[in-house]
C-alpha cells in the first residue's frame, strides 16, 4: 500500500502491573512504548489490552486494522479462542501480523503456524547479539549489521517453527546458544513477520535499533491491495460451445 498502514498494538498489559521492575521500565505499559516511536514515524497506532472487553479486539477495531502487533507472555491462555479465530480470519485475508518475544507461544501464533512453537529459554541478563543474515531484506533497511543488546532473556534452538519463508536476524547469546530471531511467513493473503527481542524486564522496546525493526516489521506486513481471489464453481468467462 503506498498509504502508512494502520496499526493496533496489543499488549497482554499484566506484567506492568504486577511487577514493580517492568512498570519502572514501561511506566505507560509496553503497548505505549512499542506504540510511540510507530507515531514518531507518522503511522496511525491503536492499542489494545487483554482485560478490555474482547480483548479490545472487536470485528470493528480489526476491519480498521491493517498490521496487528502482538505482545503477550504469562496469559496467552485467557484469550478467549473466537477472538483468536477473528484474528486468524483477518491474517488470512490480509492483515499483517507482527508477533514479537514471547508471542511465540500465543494462540494466535501457534494456529498459524501449526507447530508446538515451544524453545530453549534462561532469564540471566545475559548479552545477545542480533546479526542481519539477510541485508537484501526489506525489514533490515537502516541497520548496522549486528545489534547488541546488553541484557536479554535468552531463547534458544530448536525453536519449533515451520521453516521461515524468509529468515534475516539470527541471534548469538552469551550462553552459546542461537536463535532464528526475524523470520516471515505467509498465510492466505496475511505476512507474518517473528522477532524474537522484548522480554520485560529489561528496556529492549526503548532502544533505538530494536523500534527501527519494529517499523520497519510493521511496513513489510502491511496488506499488499491485492484483490480477494474469488473461489468455488464459476461460470465460464468464455463460451464453451463446440
Ligand atoms: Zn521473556
Amino acid at each position: 500500500m503506498t498509504r502508512e498502514p494502520r496499526v493496533t498494538v496489543w499488549n497482554e498489559y499484566r506484567h506492568e502491573q504486577a511487577n514493580p521492575v517492568v512498570a519502572g521500565i514501561y511506566p505507560e505499559g509496553i503497548h505505549e512504548a512499542l506504540a510511540a516511536p510507530l507515531r514518531a514515524a507518522g503511522l496511525d497506532v491503536a492499542t489494545a489490552t487483554l482485560d478490555e472487553p474482547e480483548h479490545g479486539l472487536t470485528a470493528a477495531r480489526l476491519a480498521e486494522t491493517d498490521v496487528l502487533v502482538w505482545w503477550g507472555h504469562k496469559a496467552h491462555g485467557e484469550v478467549a479462542d473466537e477472538v483468536v479465530a477473528r484474528v486468524h480470519d483477518r491474517v488470512l485475508g490480509g492483515m499483517g501480523l507482527v508477533a514479537l518475544h514471547s508471542a511465540h507461544f500465543s494462540k494466535i501464533f501457534k494456529a498459524l503456524m501449526g507447530t508446538g512453537c515451544d524453545l530453549k529459554w534462561r532469564e540471566a541478563g545475559e548479552r545477545e547479539r542480533l546479526w542481519v543474515v539477510d541485508p537484501a531484506h526489506p525489514i533490515t533497511a537502516g541497520l548496522p549489521e549486528m545489534i547488541t543488546l546488553d541484557q536479554e532473556e535468552m531463547y534458544g534452538e530448536h525453536f519449533d517453527i515451520p521453516p521461515p519463508d524468509e529468515l534475516f536476524l539470527v541471534s548469538w547469546f552469551q550462553g552459546g546458544e542461537v536463535f532464528r530471531s526475524g523470520c516471515t511467513w505467509r498465510r492466505g493473503q496475511g505476512r507474518i513477520a517473528y522477532l524474537r527481542p522484548g522480554h520485560e524486564t529489561y528496556p529492549t522496546y526503548h532502544h533505538g535499533e530494536i523500534q527501527t525493526l519494529i517499523l520497519n516489521a510493521v511496513r513489510w506486513a502491511a496488506p499488499v491491495g491485492a484483490a480477494k481471489p474469488t473461489r468455488g464453481n464459476q461460470a465460464p468467462l468464455e463460451p464453451l460451445g463446440n
